[in-house]
């Protein structure tokens, strides 16, 4: 990135793609002066209205999900076919959307014995979005819209690594909207500081733990509301009575996904030692299946990481937990390129690196386990808490590992994926706040309670 032009390369070839201005940070006041001025007569439009807007914008995005998922391909390597379903996905979810969040600000009357109060749920004013490149057209979409929908104003800062896709998102949307609602602001944390520092009263922030804290202190001059997507290792517990097949087809898919690079990515396994050999087979085998490559070529499961910094990231921590007695069942090595094989690693030990820090990479680290005690207290030894999940056959021993485990979102014989309407939630350190379901929509406004004595019935 030079000061002037923010240049983005193909991770799977490193074929320049495109470039956008950078924002030179004295810009930003006049940009968060504009989001400000634009935002009374945007709440004024009521949650119908804007609502009536922002469906447009949804119905273009599955209009152009094809051309908007090659850019994303072009620009983050991920497979076409998941690229096209992020875009196509956003679009065709945001009515549902919409009519939660038009129920969650919808006023709520009490009424006692004395009085009458009305809540009310206000926009806060001007927000920050600021999101990262994992999945660069869906993290943008699941802050703005609600964002926007409460009645906000918002200035985006993409990622530095996919500014094209998140320019496309922006002017996509604010394509349907008032002048001055949506804008964008690219750069990295340089511009994503002068963001947080600007006259803004809300930081809806996806990213990592660490970029996280700073935001935290940052907004704490001004007591600026924050909301924070951050960081996970998420584990998953193979109990001996779960059905290895399934467990070992999840923990592929959840390893190797997006060459790892999810937040809700299985990074660590703790499989009961009693069919520990078993399930590792499986996880082989199933993982013969994943085909590394161009995210362009149909047969391509596992696309590039998103950098060659990255890749030496992932392929340092898997060389050190070798070294340190971590055996590769599959994998191990760099493939060309950006690119990393999807790798098993069994014998990793809770003081490796590996099985500490946040990996985002192809790797699945298996560590075998006495009972169930010790897989929840390994599960549950990090400072995160964004996902977890559990394989077991006996419906109320399965349920009760789950219920122990330090995660925001769980999920038993399955995903983490919750029901439709369920929020998107990390405990400990992978969250503050939340967003997604009614209540998350909520977290977008100030609530407020006007009360006034009763009128006596005549
Ligand atoms: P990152 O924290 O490096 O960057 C995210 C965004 O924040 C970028 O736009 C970046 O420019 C900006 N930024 C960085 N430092 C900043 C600062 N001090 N002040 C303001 N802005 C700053 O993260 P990344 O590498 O883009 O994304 C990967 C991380 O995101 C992983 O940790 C992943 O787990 C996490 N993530 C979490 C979720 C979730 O829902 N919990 C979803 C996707 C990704």
């Amino acid at each position: 990135m030079s000061d002037q032009v923010l240049e983005s390369r193909n991770p799977a070839t490193g074929e320049v793609v495109g470039q956008v201005p950078v924002t030179p940070p004295a810009a930003i006041a006049g940009i968060v002066a504009r989001a400000r001025a634009a935002q009374p007569a945007w709440a004024d439009l009521g949650v119908g209205g804007r609502a009536e807007m922002l469906r447009r914008a949804g119905a273009v995005m599955v209009e152009r999900a094809d051309e908007l998922g090659k850019l994303l391909t072009l620009e983050m390597g991920k497979p076409l076919a998941e690229a096209v379903g992020e875009v196509r996905s956003c679009g065709e979810d945001t009515p549902d959307v919409l009519a939660e969040v038009a129920e969650a600000v919808a006023p709520e009357v009490l009424e006692d014995e004395r009085v009458r109060s009305t809540i009310y749920r206000d926009p806060y004013g001007v927000c920050a979005a600021i999101t990262p490149w994992n999945f660069p057209f869906s993290m943008p979409h699941w802050l703005v819209l609600p964002a926007l929908a409460t009645g906000n104003t918002v200035v985006l800062k993409p990622s530095e690594e996919t500014p094209l896709i998140g320019q496309a998102y922006a002017d996509l949307v604010a394509g349907v909207l008032p002048a001055g609602v949506l804008q964008v602001v690219h750069g990295d944390e340089v511009q994503g500081s002068a963001l947080v520092a600007a006259d803004i009263d809300l930081i809806a922030f996806t990213g990592s733990r660490a970029a996280g804290k700073h935001i935290l202190t940052a907004a704490a001059d001004r007591l600026k509301r924050v909301i924070l997507e951050l960081g996970g290792k998420d584990p998953l517990i193979v109990l001996d009575d779960a059905d290895l097949d399934r467990a070992a087809r999840f923990a592929a898919r959840n390893s190797f996904r997006n060459a790892g690079q999810v937040c809700v990515a299985t990074e660590r396994i703790y499989v009961s030692e009693a069919v520990a050999d078993a399930f590792v087979e499986r996880l082989v085998k199933e993982t013969g299946a994943f085909v590394t490559g161009s995210g362009l070529d149909a047969a391509t499961r596992v696309g590039p990481m998103i950098s060659a910094g990255q890749r030496d990231r992932v392929l340092g921590l898997v060389d050190q937990a070798v070294s340190a007695g971590a055996v590769v069942a599959t994998g191990g090595q760099g493939h060309h390129g950006n690119f990393v094989m999807p790798t098993v690693l069994t014998g990793v030990r809770p003081d490796m690196a590996i099985a500490r820090e946040e990996t985002f990479g192809p790797v699945a680290c298996v560590t075998a386990v006495r009972d169930d005690e010790e897989a929840v207290a390994l599960a549950n030894d990090t400072p995160f808490g964004l996902g977890a999940v559990v394989f077991g056959g006996d419906p109320a021993r399965t349920e009760r590992v789950a219920r122990r485990l330090q995660a925001g979102m769980i999920g038993i014989n399955q995903s983490i994926g919750g029901a439709k309407g369920s929020p998107w939630v990390g405990a400990r350190e992978s969250g503050y706040g939340f967003h997604s379901s009614r209540d998350g929509h909520r977290q977008f406004t100030q609530t407020r309670v006007v009360s006034q004595p009763r009128v006596a019935a005549p």
